[in-house]
């Protein structure tokens, strides 16, 4: 219930991670026969369930583009499912245009919103139906409890704990809803400062000639800024760079991180960094990668609330051991 009133919810489910939570949300809702829409990219994970293994269920899985939307909507699908910023690329995506289209259809909206928080943005406030959380990322926010979260009405929600969670049996642990309870006090503090260190980071590396492009949306260059400056409560702790030299560069900048942990979880207080190409992305193919921009000298870091200094001090340092710049 502390995350459906963040999110402005009627209720919510509470799940042993955040796999559980969309896995379960996803056999509540569909059938053989219905057609579900990914925005993607997505949390690898979530593609790979809907894709490989929904699908073979007799789900009708369509990847679609921003661009698309409205047409593949007015076709009315069971459901629409998103994130934003998206996983890794951090692209945003308007919460209010996308659901004001669904809606206009018919469509449910699913958004995980586990990049942002409630701190962040609250989807539901721009329409969406459901919000989708793994809580092992910053809900915890010290990367010691695994956990998810689904919010909704009342109604959807009953259905999620009868069936999904019941059926499913991803049910959270005491220990781990104690550890969430615990996180969510300090959640407004670790936000801010994943924020302020996130924009100061993204700034400077947009500046080292080891970096070819930054991903960040606090960026006034980047493609969403102005629609997050809209629907987001600063810019999130997530920031992903381009390393000029592709895969082996990529592989020898995360090699010299000292500071930052080579891991693929996120929304730690603690630095992390990751080749979403080769873990969290890495099933989904080349040509899907290709697709949603994954590429091979990608990496995505999950910005903590340690001194920006000395986060900055151990990214360049390790992107000075890169080949091109050496
Ligand atoms: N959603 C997003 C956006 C994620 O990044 C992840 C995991 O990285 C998940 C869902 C899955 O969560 P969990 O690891 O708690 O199963």
């Amino acid at each position: 219930m502390a995350v459906a009133d963040l999110e402005g919810a009627q209720d919510a489910v509470a799940f042993s991670s955040g796999m559980a939570a969309v896995s379960a949300l996803a056999i509540t809702l569909l059938e053989p026969g219905s057609r579900v829409l990914l925005l993607g990219p997505l949390y690898g994970g979530t593609e790979g369930l809907y894709l490989d293994i929904l699908s073979r269920f007799g789900v009708d899985v369509v990847i679609v583009d921003e661009e698309e939307l409205p047409e593949v909507l007015a076709e009315r699908p069971a459901l629409l499912y998103l994130e934003t910023p998206t996983n890794p690329t951090l692209r945003v995506r308007d919460l209010g245009a996308v659901s004001a289209t669904a809606k206009e259809h018919g469509v449910l909206t699913v958004v995980d919103n586990t990049f942002c928080t409630p701190y962040i943005t609250r989807p539901l406030e721009f329409g969406a139906d459901v919000v989708l959380h793994s809580a092992t990322k910053y809900l915890g926010g010290h990367g010691d409890a695994i956990g998810g979260v689904a919010v909704g009405s009342a109604e959807l929600m009953h259905q999620v704990r009868m069936e999904g969670l019941r059926h499913l049996g991803g049910v959270l642990g005491p220990l781990e809803a104690y550890l969430f309870m615990r996180g969510l006090k300090t959640l407004p503090l670790r936000m801010q400062r994943h924020c302020e260190n996130a924009l100061t980071i993204a700034r400077a590396l947009q500046e080292n000639p080891a970096v070819e492009k930054v991903y960040y949306p606090g960026l006034p260059e980047d493609p969403g800024h102005a629609v997050a400056s809209r629907q987001m409560n600063g810019y999130g702790g997530m920031v992903s760079i381009e390393v000029a030299g592709g895969r082996e560069a990529a592989r020898a900048f995360l090699d010299n991180l000292e500071l930052f942990t080579q891991a693929v979880s996120l929304g730690d207080v603690a630095s992390l960094a990751t080749h979403p190409g080769t873990t969290t992305h890495q099933l989904l193919g080349p040509e899907l990668l290709e697709r949603h921009g994954v590429t091979p000298g990608l990496v995505r870091l999950s910005i903590g609330i340690e001194d920006p200094d000395d986060l900055l001090a151990d990214l360049e340092r390790a992107l000075s051991s890169t080949a091109v710049t050496t």
